[in-house]
């Protein structure tokens, strides 16, 4: 059992929500459904897993039904609000993933961690909040916000007026010891969802903030910390091209560490999407980890066999391999 090699599943926004659907509990069962038979295919080739997952949508939402009745029920906060997704989309991943496995006979526990992230109160993005949460308002409700609650503001390029919070820089998974226990034991665990609940250490004392960790460099923090062989994270492309969506877009299929940095600097892979994937790649390469794979959720079976979406390690004779589609 120990031996066997852990692969950290990061699953994109998409495996629970899928654009274009309105979100009832149906369409989220039905993608959760779908994610979880690949997870468990996963297990049955032999791999231990950890899950993590984004919350994008689900925060969002959360913070619309509170806007909604905050005359009768007062509003909770941005860390509640996390973890309360953590405890929804974990209890769905769960479920699912259990009755995938015992389909198939397989009789491996499933739990999820509601899992704090420790961040630095004087991390730069404190001062320079950049991600847009929750609902819209006019410009006038924004500014009576500021001034009633010290939220920041902004106007958002999508239309009307947002909060913005920090997206701070994941510093340590307060529950890794407890997460590693349990996947020596055999457990399948679900941790970190959402980029994990920011936490600040002050005076000796944890305290949640109102903040956005980044999923997939959370999930790389996590994949370090349990000194997992692979880090999976699971989007809705089939992998990672240079000159994406332009002139002379080419699919990347077996990269090496040193090129893929060279692509990074310069300039390939956007913040908010491609870019904390690639960086979470970097870091867990050169933190240790075997290999790094960006893929579509669908080709998940294929892509941890190498045969599908873009495989990041950190040597490759295989430099240039690269291809106008993936697959
Ligand atoms: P997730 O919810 O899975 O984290 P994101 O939307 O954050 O998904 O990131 C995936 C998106 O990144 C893709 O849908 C794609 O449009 C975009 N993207 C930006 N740059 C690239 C690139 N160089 N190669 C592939 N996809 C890219
Ligand atoms: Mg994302």
């Amino acid at each position: 059992m120990k031996h066997r090699p852990l692969i950290v599943v990061a699953l994109g926004g998409n495996a629970i929500l899928k654009k274009g659907q309105k979100g009832t509990v149906e369409e989220q069962w039905g993608n959760v459904r779908r994610a979880a038979s690949l997870l468990a295919d996963l297990v049955g080739m032999g791999y231990r897993l950890v899950v993590t997952h984004g919350n994008g949508p689900q925060v969002g939402n959360l913070l619309v039904m509170m806007e909604a009745v905050k005359d009768r029920i007062p509003p909770l906060t941005m860390d509640i609000a996390g973890a309360m997704t953590q405890g929804w989309i974990g209890y769905m991943i769960q479920q699912a993933l259990i009755n995938e496995l015992r389909m198939r006979n397989i009789w491996l526990p499933v739990v999820t961690i509601v899992t704090q992230v420790l961040v630095d109160r004087d991390d730069p993005s404190f001062s320079n909040p950049t991600k847009y949460v929750g609902p819209y308002y006019t410009e006038e409700e924004a500014r009576r916000l500021e001034a009633e609650k010290g939220w920041v503001m902004r106007r958002d390029p999508r239309g009307g007026w947002r909060r913005v919070v920090p997206s701070p820089e994941p510093l340590g998974i307060v529950e890794r010891n407890a997460i590693r226990h349990l996947v020596g034991e055999g457990y399948i665990v679900i941790a970190s969802g959402g980029g994990g609940i920011p936490v600040v250490m002050e005076d000796g004392r944890f305290r949640g903030v109102e903040a956005v960790i980044d999923k997939d460099l959370a999930a790389q923090l996590l994949a370090n910390s349990l000194g997992a062989d692979t880090l999976l994270i699971l989007t809705d492309v089939p992998g990672v091209a240079i000159n994406y969506g332009r002139p002379g877009e080419r699919w990347l299929r077996r990269v090496s560490l040193d090129e893929v940095e060279q692509y990074y600097r310069e300039g390939h892979f956007p913040p908010g999407s491609m870019g904390p994937k690639i960086l979470a790649s970097i870091r867990f390469l050169r933190g240790g980890g075997r290999r790094a794979i960006i893929c579509a959720l669908e080709d998940t079976v294929e892509c941890v066999k190498g045969r599908r979406g873009t495989e990041i390690t950190v040597s490759t004779g295989n430099r240039g391999n690269h291809v106008k589609k993936l697959g």
